[in-house]
C-alpha cells in the first residue's frame, strides 16, 4: 500500500486560454513540488520489509494494518531513534486521523514482535530503533541524539563470557553516554548509519 497526495490534475478545465495556461503551468509545478515533498515522506514499505512485518505479526497472532505498516515504514525511513511523539508528527501527514495513542500501541506491538527496540536513556522519553543487528547505542548528551554503534560478534561473545557460569543471556543492552568529539555535522548521520569509532 502506498500513501501519497492525490494529484488534482484531473480537475483542471479542458479548454484554457493563455492566462489560464500560465496559471496551469504554475499549478502543475506546484503540484509536482508537493508530490516531490510527499514522496520524501512516503513511508510505504518495501516488499521485503512488508514480509518481515507480516511474518512477525502473524507469529504473534496479529495482522498487518495500515497504521502498523506506516509506523514501521517511518522508522525504517529515518533511523534516528525517534520518540513516539516524533513518530506521531511524521506519520500524521500520511494518516491525518491517527492518534498518539494508536502510535504508542503500534510501537509497542512492533517492540513485542521483536522488530523494533525500545531505547531508554536515563529519564528521556523512550526512543525506537528498527536496527535488528547486534549494536550498542551512543547517547550524545549535548545534542540528545542517539547513534547506532556496531558490535562485532567477537566483542559480543567476550561480553557474554563476563557472565557467571551457568548464566545465559538472550539480549544485550549496551549504552555509551558522552559527547561527540567533532562538530555534529562531521559525525552525525541521522539515517542511522553506524558511526565508525575506529
Ligand atoms: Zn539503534
Amino acid at each position: 500500500m502506498a500513501w501519497g497526495f492525490e494529484s488534482p490534475l484531473g480537475h483542471f478545465p479542458q479548454k484554457i486560454d493563455r492566462n489560464h495556461g500560465a496559471a496551469l503551468v504554475i499549478g502543475i509545478i506546484l503540484i509536482m513540488s508537493l508530490n516531490n515533498m510527499a514522496s520524501k515522506h512516503n513511508y510505504a514499505l518495501p516488499q521485503a520489509a512488508k514480509e518481515l512485518l507480516g511474518g512477525a505479526l502473524a507469529r504473534h497472532g496479529l495482522r498487518g494494518t495500515r497504521h502498523r505498516e506506516l509506523i514501521f515504514g517511518s522508522l525504517l525511513a529515518r533511523r534516528d531513534h525517534p520518540t513516539a511523539e516524533e513518530v506521531y508528527v511524521r506519520v500524521k501527514a500520511m494518516a491525518p486521523t491517527i492518534s498518539l495513542a494508536t502510535v504508542y500501541n503500534c510501537l509497542e506491538t512492533l517492540v513485542q514482535c521483536g522488530l523494533v527496540r525500545a531505547v531508554n536513556h536515563e529519564r528521556d522519553a523512550t526512543r525506537y530503533c528498527p536496527n535488528l543487528s547486534e549494536h550498542a547505542h551512543f547517547h550524545d548528551r549535548r545534542t540528545g541524539r542517539i547513534y547506532d554503534i556496531d558490535l562485532p560478534e567477537d566483542v559480543v561473545e567476550r561480553l557474554k563470557e563476563l557472565l557467571p557460569e551457568g548464566y545465559q543471556t538472550d539480549s544485550l543492552e549496551l549504552n555509551f553516554h558522552g559527547q561527540s568529539a567533532a562538530k555534529p555535522k562531521e559525525t552525525a548521520d541521522a539515517s542511522g548509519t553506524p558511526l565508525n569509532f575506529s
